[in-house]
């Protein structure tokens, strides 16, 4: 079967999409939203969700977007499925603990760096269970994500020095 023209639109349109920064693909999104109710509606329908009835005094149903960023495992999730413990983490930071850090990186002065963590997991050490980074990078906690600003912007936690 031949490809149709739309095909071909369709594909370019993906790899466009794929291409695109963050940033472009929010701004398009928006200006999409602001030119069709139907896709506001569509996109609301997928982004948000209902506030749960914790809030109850308040009458109307008020919506909450839907994806949050996470506080403890830093990771986007669903806001709908908090209510199961899928969130791993670590309450502290790794620390460089192993000799082999200052050993082969004697003429560095800063060896805790993401791109360190990257090539000596092992020699990592998280202060709440004494795992490192190679041998349980996911996390020793286990618990329900937790947005740190609820409808607002995602924030990632400061690194403790
Ligand atoms: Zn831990
Ligand atoms: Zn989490």
């Amino acid at each position: 079967m031949p490809i149709s023209e739309e095909d071909i639109d369709a594909t370019i349109l993906d790899r466009a999409i794929n291409d695109a920064s963050d940033q472009t693909v929010r701004a398009v999104l928006k200006s999409i939203c602001a030119k069709s109710d139907e896709a506001r509606k569509e996109a609301e329908n997928q982004l948000l969700v209902s506030a749960t009835e914790t809030e109850s005094s308040d009458k109307n149903k008020r919506r909450v977007p839907r994806y949050a960023f996470c506080v403890n495992c830093e990771k986007e999730f669903d806001v709908t499925t908090k209510t199961e413990k899928n969130c791993r983490y670590h309450p502290e930071q790794s620390e460089p603990t192993g000799e082999a850090l200052f050993v082969d990186n004697w003429d560095e002065c800063d060896v805790d760096t993401d791109e360190m963590r990257e090539n000596f997991p092992e020699c990592f050490t998280f202060e709440c269970c004494e795992g490192n980074l190679r041998d349980n990078p996911d996390g020793c906690v286990t618990d329900f994500h937790q947005e740190q600003y609820p409808g607002g912007r995602p924030a990632k936690r400061s690194k403790a020095f």
